[in-house]
């Protein structure tokens, strides 16, 4: 074959391909084994929300028609729970959807994207793949994000700040002190996106979500959530955000028709009546927290305080060696590698038997 001479465009050049929490049957066929548990990607060791497949199952004989292109009621139940309004809602293909979304919608070649050190990665792969510049800021002490080092890292060609509250990989917040001095900072050329994927499972007080700045008419803070993680519904691929009708114009004229699909829609409608699902979710991940903070001390082993469903494991030089042998017994949890935190692994609490059955495997690992 001779060479191709179409070139890929040039934003491309510079991404790392997004490494996924390896799929059960991928290590079932690698290793041979037939008992593999996932604690690498924070699904819900419950499973879906029961109303949602409920929901889903009477709809499976609809799907010959196209969904809603405006989830329409999806956005009118999201906005009266959030306090806002519809047209401040805006559905999308996950978040991870709505993250490139955004990227594709406000930045040129170029702009600036403020992002931390060790947060989520599809930030800056869009940011990336918009020939963005990517500007990263480092971590407080205790794995935090320093929003006062963000801050100071805008320029004028600052487009975009993304804040992951709670953080994924370190599990930590920022606090509503934190931010209300941060947003103060904030130039109006600028639109924070706070990510908050995690903010259902968050205990500590000095939390505040970001949706009040909306309400209170804010233009540059658009907020992310998705259904994935204290729902359930990661393999459906639907989220959110919320932000001034301004800031979502450019999205919905941009958008893929049809980009949140007629089941997701479905179940998202459904899974937010499912308050009981929820409250399981959170008493499940908080004991299983507490179970693995305890398992962790007693070997001797740091951990970053989470308020998430995942916990940040120091481990140490030998974390990659670790998380291969830890694979061979059939638990996958994730190499932090990726996230400049090469000496940590992340594990998602996950069921009682799943996090002892991880604990088991890391003890003989260990030794
Ligand atoms: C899981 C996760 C997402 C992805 O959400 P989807 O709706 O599944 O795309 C976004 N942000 C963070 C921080 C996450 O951990």
């Amino acid at each position: 074959m001779g060479a191709i001479s179409i070139r890929q465009q040039r934003g491309l050049d510079l991404i790392q391909p997004y490494v996924p929490g390896k799929p059960i049957a991928e290590v079932q066929r690698e290793y041979g084994l037939s008992q593999v548990v996932k604690l690498a990607s924070n699904e819900n060791p419950l499973g879906p929300s029961p109303k949602a497949v409920a929901a889903l199952q009477a709809a499976l004989t609809e799907i010959h028609y196209y969904p809603d292109a405006q989830s329409h009621a999806l956005c009118q139940a999201l906005a009266s729970r959030l306090g806002v309004t519809p047209e401040q809602v805006i559905i999308g293909n996950g978040a991870d959807g709505l993250i490139r979304h955004i990227c594709a919608a406000y930045l040129e070649d170029e702009d600036e994207v403020v992002i931390s050190r060790s947060t989520f990665p599809a930030y800056e792969t869009s940011a990336y793949i918009m020939r963005a510049k990517v500007v990263k800021t480092p971590l407080l002490p205790g794995y935090r994000i320093d929003l006062a080092a963000m801050a100071d890292a805008v320029t004028r060609r600052t487009r975009l700040i993304f804040v992951c509250n709670p953080n994924n990989p370190t599990g930590t917040i920022v606090t509503n002190a934190e931010v209300s001095a941060f947003m103060e900072r904030i130039p109006e050329h600028v639109l924070v996106v706070f990510d908050e994927a995690y903010h259902e499972f968050v205990q500590d007080g000095c939390y505040r979500d970001a949706i009040h700045y909306v309400q209170e008419g804010r233009q540059n803070v658009m907020v992310l959530r998705t259904f994935s993680k204290v729902y359930g519904l990661a393999g459906l691929r639907l989220g959110y955000g919320v932000a001034a009708a301004e800031i979502l114009a450019p999205l919905l004229a941009s958008k893929e028709p049809f980009v949140v699909n007629l089941l997701a829609q479905v179940a998202g409608l459904a899974a937010l009546e499912d308050d009981e699902f929820v409250q399981r979710t959170l008493e499940v991940t908080r004991a299983g927290r507490q179970f693995l903070y305890q398992q962790f001390e007693e070997l001797g082993l740091r951990y970053v305080p989470s308020q998430t469903n995942f916990v940040l494991v120091e481990i140490g030089p030998q974390a990659a060696d670790v998380y291969r042998k830890l694979l061979a017994k059939g638990v996958i949890v994730r190499p932090c590698g990726g996230y400049d935190l090469p000496e940590f692994l992340r594990v998602t609490v996950g069921a009682p038997k799943q996090n002892e059955r991880f604990i088991a495997a890391l003890k003989e690992v260990l030794v």
